[in-house]
């Protein structure tokens, strides 16, 4: 089984303003084409490893023949994060999250504004390349940051929603800016898709 490119349920132009349809184009075309491709190299002639979805390499990475590790988490995290990524995307009008994951932001961090704010500076702070995340760690909702194309599923813990803080996510638009894209990031969260896996993580 050959992994392959997802495709966008919307057009590259449909993020406008707060995402750029050049940098939807390139990071989906290019970026995120480019870890499947690698990831699909690592994997050849391994054929017990090619059995596995890209979330059981990713999850169990440690278990990955060290030889294949390095690669596999990075395209194969490349790939996971990304195909997570841009099911996340949809622009909500300024919509706060409501129903079961919006009362789990309030409970947890006392208010929308403040997980706003935590997230952010979270998201800001990464060194480097990385992502910022809001994770279901055994059910309870936390904030957390990984460095490159690293998952928290390696670390048990189940991704409920995320920003690609890599320079290629923003550079285009926003040049050294990142807090900026962070800011615009608020406007196209797919709150739907984070109740999905809000609900999803609880039954895992
Ligand atoms: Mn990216």
């Amino acid at each position: 089984m050959k992994h392959e490119l997802p495709k966008l349920a919307y057009e590259y132009n449909a993020l406008e303003p707060f995402i750029d349809e050049q940098t939807m184009r390139i990071h989906h075309t290019k970026h995120h084409q480019a870890y499947v491709d690698k990831l699909n190299a690592a994997l050849e002639g391994h054929s017990e490893l090619q059995k596995q979805t890209v979330e059981e390499l990713v999850k169990n990475i440690n278990r990955i023949p060290e030889n294949l590790r390095t690669a596999i988490r990075n395209h194969g995290g490349g790939h996971l994060n990304h195909s997570f990524f841009w099911h996340l995307l949809k622009k909500n009008n300024g919509a706060k999250p409501t129903r079961n994951v919006g009362d789990g932001i309030v409970s947890a961090f006392s208010s929308f504004d403040n997980f706003k704010k935590l997230f952010s500076e979270t998201a800001n702070a990464r060194f480097g390349s990385g992502w910022a995340w809001l994770v279901s760690n055994e059910g309870h909702l936390e904030i957390a940051s990984t460095a490159n194309q690293d998952n928290p599923i390696s670390e048990k813990k189940i991704p409920i929603m995320g920003i690609d803080v890599w320079e290629h996510a923003y550079y285009l638009k926003y040049q050294n800016r990142r807090a900026e894209y962070v800011d615009a990031f608020f406007n196209v969260i797919n709150w739907e898709q984070v109740e999905k896996n809000f609900e999803h993580a609880k039954k895992r």
